[in-house]
């Protein structure tokens, strides 16, 4: 049997991998912390469960759901659009229920790329970008993001060429794993860039509803030229504890939101029609389960950083997203940096290089750890002796 080029170019994704040491670990009996993976500990509030409970025992629900969901929630999410936002979008035309933003992102690769296209993919980044545009058969031309740029692309060093020959452009604010912010100018200057070169500029907004000291992230569709040239990927995940009931949307450009609908009516059946219910649940109804959950992150994101900056490593104040982006001393791969900690304190974090080359000399922290087990992991770190480089 011989398998496809595409699945020998897989590396492991992150998280299999790192799920497997520390299942490793507890099974041999070590009290493991991780700041690992970004998935919720928090339970999905209880009024979006419950809507699940009822939605279940109607039977038109244990059918195949339509591939572009309920009208009903997709009423919803421009509903959610609109308080949240003040953006208009057409339901019907303007807005696409996803089986997580991971599938979308993954999905939309095929609708803008054939083999030998290329790709404009930030580095470092959510891995689905670049893999999905793999899958496609096509090229990722690196767009590195630095700290000096507040983990930005630079467009301008885009080269001519490339930016002509590319068809299709990733970004995402609040970043993971960076944790950086882009401000409506941002935006701007990516809108231009891409109708300039006619480029479809895709943005993700995972983390938009996870802001601290009152920092509210804006859209991209709420600048003016987004519709003309992109889609904004939307997820539950994080911001209603909902990662394990796979729900997320794409909104935008009318003719990208009907090219993601063809490929997805060919590959999957849509998101199933009780999980859809517990979206319009979650989008119609008070918001301060939001507001409950970010003051939870805001109070680790405080704790982790006090203990960090006693460890001795520099780290900005997050100002979003469910990660903390700390440099780690020189004279060390973030891997190896990782398997130190991991190794002398049981607590797990991710390395940098899991997000991209760029993305080397920074491990990423997640707050997604009960207060307990955030609270135990950082007095680890606090007693901590950090390796040093020997000279
Ligand atoms: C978690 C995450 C997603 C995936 O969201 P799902 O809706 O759970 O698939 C997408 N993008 C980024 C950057 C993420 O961190």
């Amino acid at each position: 049997m011989k398998f496809s080029d595409r699945l020998g170019k897989l590396s492991p994704y992150p998280f299999v991998e790192i799920s497997r040491i520390i299942a490793e670990k507890r099974a041999a009996g070590v009290d493991v912390v991780t700041f690992g993976i970004g998935d919720p500990d928090i339970p999905t509030p209880q009024p979006i469960i419950d809507r699940l409970l009822k939605a279940s025992q109607d039977p038109p629900n244990h059918r195949y759901p339509e591939t572009d969901g309920l009208p009903e929630l997709r009423r919803a999410i421009a509903y959610w659009y609109d308080q949240r936002f003040g953006v208009k979008l057409d339901p019907d035309k303007e807005v696409l229920p996803l089986i997580g933003a991971k599938e979308g992102i993954g999905h939309a690769a095929f609708c803008f790329l054939d083999p030998g296209d290329v790709a404009l993919v930030p580095d470092p980044a959510y891995p689905v970008y670049n893999v999905g545009t793999m899958f496609a058969g096509a090229e990722s031309h690196v767009m590195p993001l630095y700290e000096r740029n507040g983990w930005l692309p630079e467009l301008d060093a885009i080269p001519a060429d490339v930016a002509k020959a590319a068809k299709l452009m990733w970004l995402n604010y609040p970043n993971n794993p960076t944790s950086a912010v882009a401000t409506e100018e941002d935006f701007v200057s990516a809108i231009s860039y891409c109708r300039d070169n006619d480029i479809a500029l895709l943005h993700d907004a995972a983390y938009s509803e996870v802001g601290y000291d009152g920092y509210k992230a804006s859209s991209f569709m709420q600048v003016d030229g987004s519709a003309e040239v992109g889609m904004e990927f939307h997820s539950l995940s994080k911001t209603y504890n909902m990662t394990g009931w796979r729900i997320g949307m794409a909104v935008g450009n009318a003719d990208m939101i009907k090219a993601l609908f063809q490929i997805k009516a060919n590959l999957d059946s849509g998101v199933p029609q009780a999980v859809q219910e517990m979206a319009i649940e979650a989008l119609t109804s008070s918001q301060d389960c939001v507001d409950e959950n970010v003051a939870i992150y805001q109070r680790r994101r405080d704790r982790v950083l006090k203990a960090l900056g006693k460890l001795g490593l520099r780290t900005p104040v997050p100002r979003a997203s469910l990660y903390i982006w700390a440099a780690i001393p020189e004279g060390f791969t973030s891997a190896e940096f990782a398997a130190r900690l991991l190794d002398e304190t049981d607590i797990v974090v991710t390395p940098g290089s899991s997000y991209g080359k760029f993305g080397e000399g920074y491990i990423r922290l997640s707050l997604t750890t009960p207060d307990d087990r955030v609270e135990e992991g950082c007095r680890r770190l606090e007693n901590w002796t950090m390796p040093q480089l020997s000279a």
